[in-house]
């Protein structure tokens, strides 16, 4: 099949151009985040994820086929053996505009300068609380230190924008959510605040009962911020506002309280290479397989994830008060 008989954009069922590709280069991680992982994870050998060469390869696909955004993430990328340079041969897939990563900000001090010259743009990072002993009591190993001075590095790296993710746990840290927004503001990033999700069976906490809602947050912060409604898309689920006299915009992931499937524009490769069509629901089609079957075939690999757009769900599938319906936890898709 010649290359002009392919459509220059994904488009789904539904109507709706999918042009943002997430991969989850590894599923380890230095931390077990409660939300995220069961404290006892077993993870894929090495045979079973995708070598960087093929994360290339699909990438260079999914660029042909009008993705137009990549953010490598995990597991923990920065823990990835040649994570480093992956990100700089993606950094050279010309019609990629946006090369993005999110992370948790332990590596963050010894990679930011390197990640900004391969070409990374913007960089999420995820803290959910400022207080050390609480830090280590939701990544159960992490050093808050540590990623406060990764925040500092990427913020001396300069970067187009810094945006701190927080997952907010009733009782855990929901009274932490002024004292977040303080200090992005203080540091000139932005910040999403994100509902728990119920990926994968965890036994640590109920996540009904820990669920605390947009809504919530957004008028816990409202006595101390003056938020201003914001119509700004950046091309993700968030609802933004500004936070006034600031640069700060604050951000609210809803997957319960808020729908926002209609307006998808994503899909993930996961750290084994199967393209899920969406996270809350298992339809996937196996990449791996298909480029290990036909190596150095682009026309079998482009004509795949065309056709995976038949099978991209209409919406999520979470129901925050029985046991999860998907198993597999977050660090495997990415987040
Ligand atoms: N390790 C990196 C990090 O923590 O930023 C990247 C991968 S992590 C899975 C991506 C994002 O997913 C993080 O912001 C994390 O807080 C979020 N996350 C993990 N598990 C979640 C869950 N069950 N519900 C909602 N967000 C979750
Ligand atoms: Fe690791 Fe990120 Fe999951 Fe925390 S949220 S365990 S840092 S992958």
């Amino acid at each position: 099949m010649s290359q002009s008989f392919y459509p220059s954009q994904l488009i789904d069922r539904f109507g709706r151009k999918v042009d943002y590709l997430r991969i989850s280069i590894t599923d380890r991680c230095d931390f077990r985040c409660v939300y995220c992982m069961a404290e006892d994870m077993t993870f894929l050998p090495r045979a079973q994820i995708l070598s960087l060469e093929e994360i290339h390869q699909l990438a260079i696909a999914f660029a042909e086929l009008g993705v137009t955004k990549i953010r490598i993430t995990g597991g923990e990328p920065l823990v990835r053996k040649g994570a480093l340079e992956l990100l700089e041969k993606l950094g050279q897939i010309e019609s990629l505009n946006e090369l993005v990563l999110t992370t948790n900000g332990s590596q963050l001090a010894s990679t930011a300068q390197a990640l900004k010259k391969a070409g990374v743009k913007r960089i999420n990072i995820s803290l959910d609380t400022l207080d050390a002993d609480k830090f280590k009591a939701i990544t159960r190993t992490g050093d808050l230190q540590q990623v406060l001075s990764g925040i500092a590095a990427a913020k001396s790296a300069k970067f187009e924008r810094l945006k701190i993710n927080s997952v907010i746990l009733k009782n855990r840290n929901h009274h932490e959510v002024c004292g977040l927004v303080q200090f992005a503001v203080d540091n000139e990033i932005d910040i999403s605040f994100i509902e728990e999700m119920p990926l994968g069976i965890i036994n640590e906490h109920n996540r009904g009962a820990a669920y605390y809602s947009s809504n919530e947050i957004r008028s816990d912060l409202a006595k101390r911020f003056q938020l201003i409604a914001s119509i700004e898309k950046t091309g993700g689920p968030s609802n933004y506002f500004k936070v006034a006299d600031s640069s700060t915009r604050v951000g609210f992931i809803s997957p319960h309280s808020e729908n926002f499937c209609h307006t998808c524009n994503r899909v993930r490769l996961t750290a084994e290479g199967r393209l899920l069509l969406c996270l809350g629901n298992e339809h996937s089609v196996d990449l791996k397989h298909i480029i290990r079957s036909h190596p150095g075939n682009s026309a079998i690999l482009k004509k795949s994830i065309i056709d995976s757009m038949q099978i991209k769900p209409e919406k999520h599938e979470f129901k925050l008060h029985e046991q999860p319906v998907i198993l597999r936890h977050m660090n495997m898709t990415g987040g």
